[in-house]
């Protein structure tokens, strides 16, 4: 699995903090996604996928 974000879509919604909370956090400024860990291990690939689809912004694309 490997994910990828678009800053410039992401509008701080937090939902993807909330579902992975060890792949993505937020900065602490404008509450942008930031990407802990692009290539997670399997024990993160449910969250993960729960966290791209919750996203209102669609700003998390994951390969598999
Ligand atoms: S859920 Fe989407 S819009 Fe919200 S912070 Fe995460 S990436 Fe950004």
């Amino acid at each position: 699995m490997h994910i990828t974000i678009d800053e410039d879509k992401c509008c701080a919604a937090g939902q993807c903090v909330l579902a992975a909370p060890e792949v993505f956090d937020q900065r602490d400024d404008d509450g942008i996604v930031v990407l802990l860990d692009a290539d997670p291990p399997q024990a993160q690939y449910a969250a993960v996928r729960d966290a791209a689809a919750v996203c209102p912004a669609a700003a998390i694309a994951v390969q598999e």
